[in-house]
Parts: C-alpha cells; sequence; structure tokens
C-alpha cells in the first residue's frame, strides 16, 4: 500500500487489505459508509467501525486543509484547498435543477499555457495525487452535500487531466466506487485540450466522458490559443472518433467565443464542417474577462447568431452560462 495516502493505490486494494485481515463483507460495507459519510481528518479518528483499531495503522491518510471558500448569491461556491506543502489548488461546488456538481482541479497550477486562461499564467508547481484529488471531492461533500448524494464530477479545475493521467484514472475510479461516491461514470468528465498521450486513455477498462477545448477549427489559430495541444486538426477528429466508437459515448466540444478571434460566421461555418460526422454536442460559451489578458467577451447578439449557424447545420449546441464568474470561479478564472 502507498506510504502517503491508500487512496492513490487501485481501488481493488482496500478490499483486499480488509479481507486478508479478517473483516467480513459486512464490515467492509460499514466502513465504507463511514468512510465516505465521516467528518474526521485523520483516519484512526474514525468511529463507528468495530475492530477498525487494528487495521488504523496500515491506512495512511492525508488531508487538505480549507483555506478559504467564497460563496455567489446563487449558491456556488469556490473551495481554496491548501495541500500538504502549502500550494492553494481550487474547485467549485455547483447547486443546479439537476443535482450536485463538483468541479475538481488535477494540478497545482498548469504548464499548458493556453494564452486565454488564468491557471495557465502561474505554470505548473506540481500533479496532484490521487488522494489529493478526491479529498476536494470528500470536503465539499462534507461541507455543502452531505447527507444527500454527488450527481457530477468534472475535472475541470486547475490543471489538464491528460498531464496527470494515472492519478486521474484512480480518482476516476475511487469517485465512481462503492468505496467513493458511487457517481455513475456517466457523470464524470474530463476536460481536455488533447495532449499527445491522448491515445492512452483508449485502452483503460472504464473511460469517462469526455469535453474537448477545440476554440477554433483553423489549426492555426487553435495552436496559437491552445500551444500544448495536439496540432493536427485530422488527428484530433481520428482520436475522437475512435473514442465515440469505443465508448458509444457523445462528446461535448467546448468552444469559448472570443471577440475578434473566433467569432466569425466564417469561424462557425469551418467548425461546423469539421464536426459534421463526430458523435458531438457544442457548449458555445461566453469569454470570462480575465485582468491582464488581452481577451474579450463576445455581444450575445454575436453569441446567439453564431449558435444559429451551427443549429442550422445540425450541430447539437447549447450556450452554456459559465458558473461562478462573480468569485472568479468561471471556466478559465481559477488560479
Ligand atoms: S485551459 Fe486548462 S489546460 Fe489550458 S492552461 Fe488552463 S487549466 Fe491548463
Amino acid at each position: 500500500m502507498d506510504k502517503i495516502d491508500f487512496r492513490n493505490n487501485e481501488i481493488g486494494e482496500i478490499t483486499r487489505l480488509f479481507l486478508s485481515n479478517g473483516f467480513s463483507l459486512q464490515k467492509i460495507k460499514n466502513f465504507r459508509k463511514s468512510f465516505r459519510t465521516g467528518n474526521f481528518t485523520k483516519i484512526h479518528e474514525m468511529k463507528g467501525v468495530r475492530g477498525f483499531d487494528k487495521i488504523s495503522s496500515l491506512l495512511p491518510f492525508m488531508t487538505l486543509k480549507i483555506f478559504d471558500s467564497i460563496r455567489d448569491n446563487e449558491g456556488n461556491e469556490k473551495f481554496i484547498f491548501l495541500t500538504h506543502d502549502d500550494l492553494k489548488i481550487e474547485s467549485i461546488f455547483m447547486p443546479g435543477k439537476s443535482g450536485f456538481s463538483i468541479c475538481i482541479s488535477t494540478q497545482a497550477g498548469c504548464r499548458m499555457n493556453c494564452r486565454f486562461c488564468k491557471t495557465g499564467i502561474s505554470g505548473l508547481k506540481r500533479n496532484l495525487m490521487a488522494c489529493e484529488i478526491l479529498e476536494q471531492l470528500r470536503l465539499i461533500y462534507l461541507s455543502r452535500i452531505h447527507p444527500n448524494k454527488i450527481d457530477c464530477v468534472t475535472f475541470m479545475g486547475m490543471g489538464e487531466p491528460f498531464d496527470n493521467l494515472e492519478n486521474c484514472r484512480l480518482a476516476f475510479e475511487w469517485i465512481n466506487s462503492e468505496w467513493g461516491y458511487q457517481v455513475s461514470r456517466e457523470k464524470i468528465t474530463f476536460s481536455t485540450i488533447v495532449t499527445n498521450n491522448f491515445i492512452q486513455i483508449l485502452n483503460w477498462k472504464r473511460l469517462p466522458n469526455l469535453a474537448v477545448s477545440l476554440h477554433s477549427s483553423d489549426e492555426k489559430r487553435r495552436t496559437e490559443l491552445i500551444p500544448s495541444s495536439l496540432k493536427d486538426l485530422k488527428e484530433i477528429k481520428a482520436l475522437l472518433t475512435r473514442y465515440t466508437e469505443m465508448t458509444g459515448k457523445q462528446l461535448t466540444v467546448e468552444y469559448c467565443m472570443l471577440k475578434g478571434i473566433n467569432d466569425t460566421e466564417k469561424d462557425a461555418n469551418e467548425l461546423a464542417e469539421y464536426l459534421k460526422d463526430l458523435k458531438c454536442k457544442v457548449n458555445l460559451m461566453n469569454y470570462n474577462t480575465i485582468n491582464g489578458l488581452d481577451f474579450s467577451p463576445v455581444s450575445p447578439i454575436v453569441l446567439q447568431e453564431f449558435r444559429e449557424i451551427l443549429k442550422k447545420q445540425g450541430i447539437p449546441v447549447l450556450i452554456r452560462k459559465s458558473l461562478g464568474t462573480k468569485i472568479n470561479a468561471g471556466c478559465g478564472q481559477l488560479g
């Protein structure tokens, strides 16, 4: 087992540890429930599981500190967590009509350097361990959701999941499992710019949903905006097509409208052409202004017209309202 936190291991390991220490399946079930719902900061503080004392020393456990939290009047809340080495990471809790959603970070900072993103400016401090990715969820659950269930989880906060893929895979399995929060795989999404290790995910036994940051179907312009992505749009499309064929899932294509950059009728027509035989829906978002960055949002009319062009060409498209912008928790505003 991992010396820092047992949640950095494969999900099956924890059950094996309990079974090999003589725990019955019923006791393991009790432990899982206490683990999900207990408000403890050290594993040995966990109460109400008979016989647990003898095994707790085999379960190192590391938590995050809640450094700060800011709530807007719609109930969205940004949490700032402090890691054991004093790095700040951010997560967002969003109550919605269809349930409780949490957007979590996968890295402290990010090295992808997307030009319109605040997280990208500060660079990468380090990858988060699987336990740190999970701990964001556990602490928000205890603080805002308990005793209800978590409905949706997006790996869309600070960081690029594919730049920390193994830890994200472990966290994905835990979140989906009975040890975690039994969030359906259909409700767990990784957001990616599509990096050159994208192909690795196609070997996983179980796959999350994907939200792909496209932002332009002009290769040169997209590379300027997202310099660390795979550059060849044909190659990206081939990979995404393989993903949809393997999983049967519909991709989400994220398109952030940037005034004077990717917002013309021509851009919309080219985007529709690029996406026409891909199983996807487009989330159209307006840019969230970030101090110090030279980008602006488009007008509501331009946003509507862009949507209409995609719609007329048969591309499923939604204008997505960015939540939490008043507390700097909108897309691209973390850091
Ligand atoms: S948009 Fe995502 S991948 Fe790009 S710099 Fe920001 S956090 Fe990193």
